[in-house]
């Protein structure tokens, strides 16, 4: 675990709101996101890189010739000194902000940004799963409720699969990978510049969120991974969800992990192993950190029965 965030996890625990975080985990969560600090990190001529601490996830800043295309908004509350650091590289608006996804440490921002009229783009399904209370899953505070947002704070533009925004010698690829981190997840491509925002499909932290009950699964988000490594060269620099900017060898690294641990619990499954025995038996070096190891798995062992199941059935027809 990001330590960081077991920090973050003492606090709210110290504050006993963890006993009911089902309902307040977010705004108590809210409550400590003022002290955030923020650095604008360039990546190359235009680009940039706003990495916060704690439970905030990365804003990729492009300063293009008619305004500002942010990607991701961490929390409404920290929209003014976000608005600040960007001034200190450009003197134009915030134009658009695209949403890599539905999670709160992403998307709170969407509450300021769009009570400014700044056109808001996401997945449809990222659209949808803001109108009502969600639940969260795959994180290591348990389930965590996400109340339905306010009419501002919702895309004003969606997309299905691809979408393509263009601003000068930038051509903005908005690219949706169905069921990788959740289920309305892009990843938003730089082509000129050669810079990928992933969201939360990749994270340097560990072993990452994948957010199951809100369409989730480790299969695709292994997919979508090979695919960015793909389509990738020396020069790719990927924007994580959570932590600094990392060229191939990270997602690789990342890559690596993943495909470990779900080719051990696949088979695990296959010889029939009660996920107590697989628990044991799987290794995950020691350093990694992130969501806890054993819980991690067990996510990892319900979502390989689920495509064993799948499979058997199309075998079987
Ligand atoms: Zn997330």
């Amino acid at each position: 675990m990001n330590y960081l965030i077991l920090i973050a996890l003492v606090i709210l625990m110290a504050h006993s709101s963890y006993g009911q975080h089902e309902n307040n985990f977010i705004d108590s969560l809210g409550q400590t996101v003022g002290g955030t600090k923020e650095e604008l990190i360039k990546i190359k001529e235009n680009y940039y890189l706003i990495q916060p601490t704690g439970i905030v996830g990365n804003i990729a800043v492009y300063t293009g010739s008619t305004g500002v295309v942010m990607v991701d908004a961490q929390w409404a509350k920290l929209a003014p000194r976000i608005k600040e650091l960007i001034s200190t590289v450009t003197d134009k608006p915030v134009r658009s902000l695209v949403n890599t996804h539905f999670h709160f440490d992403h998307v709170d921002g969407n509450k300021a940004f769009g009570r400014e009229n700044v056109t808001i783009i996401a997945h449809t399904n990222l659209r949808e799963r803001l109108l009502k209370d969600r639940v969260i899953s795959g994180s290591a505070f348990g389930a965590i409720i996400q109340k339905a947002y306010p009419t501002e704070g919702l895309p004003t533009i969606t997309f299905n699969d691809t979408m393509t925004l263009y601003d000068g010698n930038e051509t903005i690829r908005l690219i949706h990978f169905p069921n990788a981190h959740t289920d309305g997840d892009a990843i938003v491509h730089f082509k000129t510049a050669n810079i990928y925002h992933t969201g939360d499909i990749f994270v340097t932290y560990g072993l990452p969120v994948i957010d199951e009950a809100n369409g989730g699964d480790i299969y695709a988000m292994i997919q979508t991974i090979e695919y960015l490594l793909s389509v990738s060269n020396s020069d790719t620099r990927f924007i994580p969800g959570h932590g600094p900017v990392c060229s191939v060898k990270e997602l690789s690294e990342y890559r690596m992990l993943l495909t470990s641990i779900k080719d051990q619990v696949v088979a695990g499954a296959k010889k029939g192993l009660s996920l107590e025995k697989i628990t044991e038996a799987v290794t995950v070096n020691k350093n990694v950190g992130g969501i806890d190891r054993n819980m991690f798995i067990g996510h990892v062992y319900r979502m390989v029965l689920k495509h064993e199941k799948m499979n058997n059935k199309k075998k079987s027809r």
